[in-house]
C-alpha cells in the first residue's frame, strides 16, 4: 500500500479544508508514492519517537501536532533536534504526515474521542463550523439528470450529517441560442432552442467544490454547462469545535472529577469553584479549548473539560460551570487509539498486512512534581 492510499483515507475522515487556516496539516516530510512497511502513530515527532519507528520498521509516521509548523530558515543537522530528525527521515526514507485541527474538527476526532472516553452519550459538536459550504445549482436536460447528479454525489457533494446523495430537483424549461461558432449537443446553431431541463441543487463543502464541478462538467451534455454557485451561511453539521453530551447518570462533583482523572490518567486536575451538586451535561475540547467556555455555558453544560486554561478564565467560570483543566497531552493522547483503530480497519479492508503501532513512550513536554 502506498502512503497516498492512507492519506486519502485520513483526508476523507479529516479533510485538510476543515482545518484552521493557519495550520500546517498534511505531508510534512517524505513521499506519497512510498510503499508502507509499518505505521507508527504519535502526538508528536521527537527523536525518541523516530528511533522507535525505525526499530519497528515503520516508514510512515502519523502525528497529531504538525512536525513542521513554523517556517524553517535553516536545517542544522547537528545542533537542532528538528534538523537531526529531518536528516534521519530522509536517510531512512520515512514519510511523516500530520492531521491536526482537521482531526480536532471532525466527527470521531479529538473531542469526540475525549467525550467517549469520559462516558458521554448523544455526542455532538459544541459549536458547528459555518459558512464553509456552497449551494451548487446545475441546469441539465432531463435525460442527463441522473448521470450529472451521480457525478456530483460520487465526488462528495450532497452530504448532510449522516445522509449522502442529498439533492433537490425542479423541472423547468431552459432556453439558449448558439452563435455561428457554437457546437450545440441539442438543437442547431443560430436557432433559439427550448429544452425540458432539471434544476438540480446540492450542498457542497468548500474544499470539494472544484473537484465536484470538474466531474460534473465531464458528464454534462452541454458545450457550456449552466450552473450557479451560492455561498451559504449555514452551519455545517459534519464539522465543528469541541463536543458535548450527557452522562448516563448524573454524578456529584467529586465522583465526576475522579472519573475524569481515571479516564484520562491525569496527574493533575485544575478546576474552578462551582456550587451545583450534580453533573449530567458535559462539554469537552481536547487540547486548548479556553475560547469555548461561553459556548459550553450557553449550551447548558454543568462541566467543561479541556486544557491550557489561564487564571482569569477560571475566574470567569466561577459559579457558572465546573471548568476542568485536565492537561493538553492527557486530553489529546487518547485520540491515538481511535486513529489506530481506523487505520487498522482500513488496512484490513484492503487485505494488507501492515502493522500499526502507537508510540509506547510519552511525548508530554509537561512534567508534574
Ligand atoms: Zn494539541
Amino acid at each position: 500500500m502506498q502512503v497516498e492510499s492512507i492519506i486519502n483515507f485520513i483526508e476523507n475522515w479529516a479533510p485538510p479544508g476543515a482545518a484552521w487556516d493557519k495550520d500546517n496539516v498534511g505531508l510534512q516530510v517524505g513521499s506519497k508514492k512510498s510503499e508502507i512497511n509499518n505505521i507508527l502513530i504519535s502526538l508528536e515527532l521527537t527523536e525518541a519517537v523516530l528511533k522507535q519507528a525505525i526499530k519497528k520498521s515503520c516508514n510512515f509516521i502519523f502525528t497529531h501536532h504538525p512536525f513542521l509548523f513554523k517556517p524553517l530558515s535553516r536545517i542544522d543537522t547537528q545542533s537542532d533536534p528538528k534538523g537531526r530528525i529531518i536528516k534521519i527521515l530522509l536517510q531512512n526514507d520515512v514519510t511523516v504526515y500530520s492531521a491536526h485541527t482537521n482531526l480536532d474538527f471532525t466527527k470521531n476526532g479529538v473531542s469526540f474521542t475525549l467525550a467517549k472516553q469520559l462516558g458521554l452519550m448523544n455526542i455532538r459538536f459544541l459549536v458547528n463550523q459555518e459558512s464553509n459550504q456552497y449551494k451548487l445549482v446545475v441546469f441539465v436536460p432531463e435525460a442527463a439528470a441522473e448521470k450529472v447528479s451521480d457525478a456530483i454525489f460520487s465526488s462528495g457533494g450532497g452530504i448532510i450529517g449522516e445522509y449522502s446523495n442529498c439533492g433537490y430537483r425542479t423541472n423547468g424549461k431552459g432556453s439558449f441560442k448558439g452563435s455561428a461558432e457554437s457546437n450545440p449537443k441539442i438543437g442547431e446553431k443560430e436557432k433559439l432552442e427550448y429544452v425540458d431541463e432539471v434544476r438540480l441543487e446540492v450542498l457542497v463543502d468548500c474544499w470539494k467544490l472544484s473537484s465536484v464541478i470538474k466531474n460534473m462538467i465531464v458528464v454534462h451534455p452541454y458545450e457550456e454547462p449552466a450552473f450557479d454557485i451560492y455561498p451559504l451561511k449555514n452551519k455545517n453539521v459534519n464539522y465543528g469545535f469541541g463536543a458535548i453530551g450527557e452522562l448516563e447518570q448524573a454524578l456529584n462533583q467529586k465522583s465526576f472529577m475522579q472519573s475524569v482523572d481515571k479516564a484520562l490518567k491525569a496527574k493533575n486536575l485544575r478546576y474552578s469553584k462551582w456550587k451545583v451538586s450534580s453533573i449530567k451535561r458535559v462539554a469537552v475540547c481536547g487540547g486548548s479549548g479556553m475560547e469555548l467556555l461561553n459556548a459550553a455555558i450557553n449550551a447548558g453544560a454543568d462541566a467543561f473539560v479541556t486544557a491550557d486554561i489561564k487564571y482569569h478564565t477560571f475566574e470567569e467560570a466561577e459559579d457558572k460551570i465546573l471548568l476542568i483543566d485536565a492537561g493538553h497531552y492527557e486530553t489529546e493522547v487518547i485520540v491515538l487509539n481511535q486513529v489506530k483503530k481506523e487505520f487498522e480497519k482500513f488496512i484490513r479492508s484492503k487485505g494488507e498486512n501492515i502493522k500499526v503501532y502507537k508510540y509506547s513512550g510519552s511525548t508530554n513536554p509537561v512534567k508534574y512534581f
